[in-house]
């Protein structure tokens, strides 16, 4: 069966459109646009219309945690003690707890505009250590999540090896990460044979940082299961520290040893390319890879500011990411990734593209283009042939009203705190009507319900 929406106004492939009728096939994909459509038949949608967002880089786990680690420490406080706080959350999450953070993270997550998320899961095995009798459990829990909330999902396994560069063994913390390449590629093969034939699913692979996997490790792990992923991902160069261990290790930076190591195109997904010189900002630009920024977990880690005015110049693909659900909101990434640069450069405007002179509308269209890369699915535009999964926004609201077009996507990303996203449909079945999921309080209740049992 086929559905047709129609809206007063949307943005399409074609940029805003006026009385758009979209045309939803029985397998949730976009099968026609019209702009200037009658309205006939169709189910009226009351407001703008623009794609929903990938949320390019999620660790689920981490929402139990929000907030625990902004207390300081005597000896001073870095991302490597917020790791170390992270570790001991994580240290006790089981599966059913980890379905039931994932759930109202999700839920969280469309209800503020994302309609896909990357699960970038490196918690894989039980708190011994030893796998679970299912390899893949973990992740599991979280595609379950996705498909019982609505949200699109693109599981990306990590591969975790050692606990930094040189193969230094991994600590006691790390244990429920660590797999050599056959138990990774167990976990990747079951991803897979469960998300066969759904069209909300991909899988790729996450060799998580080079601190963690080497360079014949990352080799084995991509010559094994690198032609069954849609997409790679991996942690580049977040923390100054770790450029500094990778050049005295290997007498290079990060992501110039990626670079020359590996064949950089779209397929790859540099998550936090917080660190690079002009020569590696344009080369990665220039490749068709998207950095994956998270500009809310960036600031909050102290990781630095990503070089986005140079690196955006130079036609560079990006996504954004909640990373460590610090924020939930597209609009506080979008937001930041501006401020980084007008705070630091003493500028405006400055990541406004040649398209457009609209910077919230030209952040807008580019994070939905290389998120929708990133995760490997046909999603972020509102055309035929991609999914069909969109949000309508409140025309009404105070933040919206009397904006049009790329001056109303200005004003979403530029003005306030309250959330205009009124309905959200992804693969063209509603999951968020009038603001409110469905399911919003039984999960709200298990979340409270695990994170009793996580601090009991
Ligand atoms: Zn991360």
């Amino acid at each position: 069966m086929s559905l047709t929406y129609w809206c007063p106004a949307a943005l399409t492939a074609d940029g805003w459109r006026e009385a758009v009728s979209i045309a939803v096939d029985a397998t949730g994909r976009i099968d026609r646009v019209e702009a200037g459509a009658r309205r006939d038949g169709a189910t009226v949608l009351g407001g703008p219309v623009v794609p929903g967002m990938a949320n390019l880089h999620s660790h689920a786990h981490q929402r139990a945690m929000t907030g625990l680690a902004e207390r300081a420490s005597r000896r001073g406080d870095s991302f490597w003690t917020w790791r170390e706080a992270m570790y001991r959350t994580v240290e006790r999450v089981q599966p059913d707890q980890l379905g039931a953070i994932a759930r109202q993270l999700y839920v969280e997550m469309l209800k503020a505009g994302y309609t896909s998320v990357g699960e970038f899961q490196y918690l894989h095995h039980d708190v011994d250590g030893k796998p679970y009798h299912d390899p893949a459990e973990m992740t599991l829990q979280c595609l379950a999540a996705a498909m019982a909330t609505g949200i699109g999902f693109t599981a990306l396994p990590v591969l975790y090896r050692y606990g930094g560069f040189g193969a230094a063994a991994a600590n006691e913390g790390q244990r429920r990460f660590v797999n050599d390449v056959d138990g990774f590629a167990r976990i990747v093969e079951r991803l897979i044979a469960e998300t066969r034939g759904n069209p909300d699913a991909a899988v790729g692979i996450a060799p998580h940082s080079l601190r963690a996997v080497s360079g014949e490790l990352l080799d084995e792990a991509l010559a094994a299961v690198g032609d069954r992923a849609a997409v790679v991902h991996i942690h580049i160069a977040e923390q100054r520290r770790e450029v500094d261990d990778c050049i005295a290790f290997c007498g290079r930076r990060p992501v110039e040893w990626l670079a020359q190591h590996v064949n950089l195109d779209e397929r790859w997904c540099l998550v936090h390319a917080t660190h690079m010189t002009a020569d590696e900002t344009r080369r990665v630009a220039t490749s068709g890879a998207v950095a994956g920024l998270c500009p809310t977990t960036e600031a909050n880690l102290g990781d630095g500011f990503f070089n986005a005015a140079d690196y955006l110049a130079a036609g560079g693909a990006f996504g954004i990411g909640s990373d460590s659900q610090v924020s939930v909101s597209p609009v506080e990434e979008l937001r930041w990734l501006e401020y980084g640069v007008r705070l630091s450069t003493g500028t405006r405007n400055a990541l406004a593209s040649d398209d457009t002179p609209h910077t919230g509308q030209s952040l807008f269209d580019r994070a939905l283009a290389g998120g929708a890369r990133a995760l490997g699915r046909r999603t972020g535009s509102i055309e035929v042939g991609a999914r069909a999964d969109f949000l309508v926004l409140d025309g009404e609201h105070p933040r919206l009203y009397a904006r049009r077009g790329p001056a109303l996507v200005d004003s979403w990303i530029f003005s306030g705190n309250d959330n205009p996203v009124r309905d959200v449909f992804v693969g063209g079945r509603q999951v968020v009507e009038a603001g409110r999921h469905p399911r919003e309080e039984p999960i709200a209740r298990d979340y409270r319900r695990a994170l009793d049992q996580l601090n009991a």
